[in-house]
């Protein structure tokens, strides 16, 4: 940790995983809840996309650190290759980048690789953590040349800030003003040419100038099973634990498409091999481990299920608000919207209809209940698996 003078005040800076995190570790927790607050954030849930509190460290081992290390999201990787190359080559900063995408999909990862592969410092921050433009101010000019400034969740920036980011990532440069009425006059710092990469759950909430200024917009996909199980096996290798194909896969079949939720039950699983089994993860203790936590075959969990069925049950399936679905089931209308809806909707248990949201055929046959004869077909929806019996 290191302290660092910006405007007269004394901040707090702290390394994470040899970056630089801006306004320290407690930001950067805060930082993973999107718009939820750490303590609404139902850390009970095992399948929950964002990270859990302590469960930085385990993000920091399982990282991959190469573009060849990164399992999966093949298109991206390939073009990422070329722009790193190219922008190496002409010995430029990489163009600008938006991440965009769910949760716990490897959108951090992606900053501190393509950091890594330009061989320049990665910045992190986060837009709730940028309270001002003093604060932006400061970060920007300690960015050496070609370095990464990592924003994640810059759908959260102040406007005042984001006005002070405009000039920055297109000219290299920040207007100061000093004194005020009268007396204001302003001064253009100059900046060393720089990358932003932003990341965001909610790409409609960026504003359409911010979006503008991206040379590059990536949308993150959920992982297939093989993808998952890569790497599944590969971080049971980094902890050390034997597992076999069968057993990744089992742990992958529950993980949401979504690597950190796999690497969280790969943790739990290697608790239930070592304490009811041998020591080794097999699909037989992956399944007992799972049928423990309450994850169905599908990665749904409690939440999910209680979700479809109040949909169901309360509002004959639909279409009903996303506000009033909320309410009754006591959980903050962000939680739903970011981390429980986007899964189901992809698997095709949920419809999104322009009168709110309505359970699918697949939502009646997977809790076991009859469908009403008019009813939306959205399993054709692609899924991500299919999944054994
Ligand atoms: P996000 O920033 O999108 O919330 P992270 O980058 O923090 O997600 O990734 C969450 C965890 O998943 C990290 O431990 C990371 O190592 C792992 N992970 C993400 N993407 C991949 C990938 N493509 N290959 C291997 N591990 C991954």
């Amino acid at each position: 940790m290191r302290l660092l003078f910006v405007r007269g005040r004394r901040r707090r800076v702290e390394r994470w995983g040899g970056a630089l995190y801006e306004g320290g570790m407690a930001a950067r927790r805060s930082s993973k809840n999107h718009a939820t607050t750490r303590e609404e954030v139902p850390v009970d849930r095992v399948v929950v996309p964002e990270r859990v509190p302590d469960e930085d460290r385990y993000d920091r081992a399982f990282r991959p650190q190469s573009l060849d290390e990164y399992i999966g999201q093949s298109q991206h990787k390939e073009n990422l290759r070329v722009f790193v190359e190219a922008a190496k080559r002409r010995g430029e900063p990489l163009d600008h980048v938006l991440l965009f995408g769910p949760p716990g999909l490897g959108k951090t990862t992606l900053a501190f690789i393509l950091a890594r592969e330009m061989g320049v410092q990665v910045h992190l921050t986060s837009g709730p953590a940028l309270e001002h433009k003093g604060a932006l101010a400061g970060l920007l000019t300690k960015l050496e040349q070609n370095d990464v400034l990592f924003i994640d969740e810059i759908h959260r920036l102040q406007p005042t800030v984001e006005e002070t980011l405009y000039p920055a990532i297109e000219d290299f440069q920040i207007e100061i003003v000093t004194g005020e009425g009268m007396y204001a006059s302003s001064i253009q710092i100059p900046l060393k040419p720089f990358t932003l990469i932003g990341a965001t759950t909610r790409k409609a909430r960026l504003t359409g100038p911010l979006q503008s200024r991206f040379g590059t917009i990536l949308r993150l996909e959920y992982y297939s099973l093989e993808e998952l199980s890569q790497i599944v096996m590969r971080s049971a290798g980094l902890l050390g634990v034997p597992i076999d194909e069968e057993g990744a896969r089992a742990i992958a079949a529950r993980s949401r498409g979504t690597p950190r939720i796999a690497n969280r039950v790969l943790r739990r699983v290697r608790d239930f091999a070592e304490v009811k089994g041998q020591g080794k993860i097999d699909a037989a203790i992956a399944t007992m481990t799972c049928e423990a936590l309450r994850i169905d075959r599908f990665g749904l969990d409690d939440l999910d299920r209680q979700l479809l069925r109040t949909l169901i049950e309360v509002y004959d399936g639909g279409p009903t608000g996303v506000e009033t679905l909320a309410a009754t089931l006591s959980e903050p209308r962000d939680t739903l919207e970011d981390v429980v809806e986007p899964y189901l909707l992809q698997q095709g248990f949920l419809a999104r209809t322009p009168r709110g949201r309505m359970a699918t055929r697949r939502a009646y046959e997977h809790l076991g209940l009859r469908p009403p004869r008019a009813i939306p077909e959205v399993g054709e929806a692609p899924r991500l698996f299919e999944h054994e019996g």
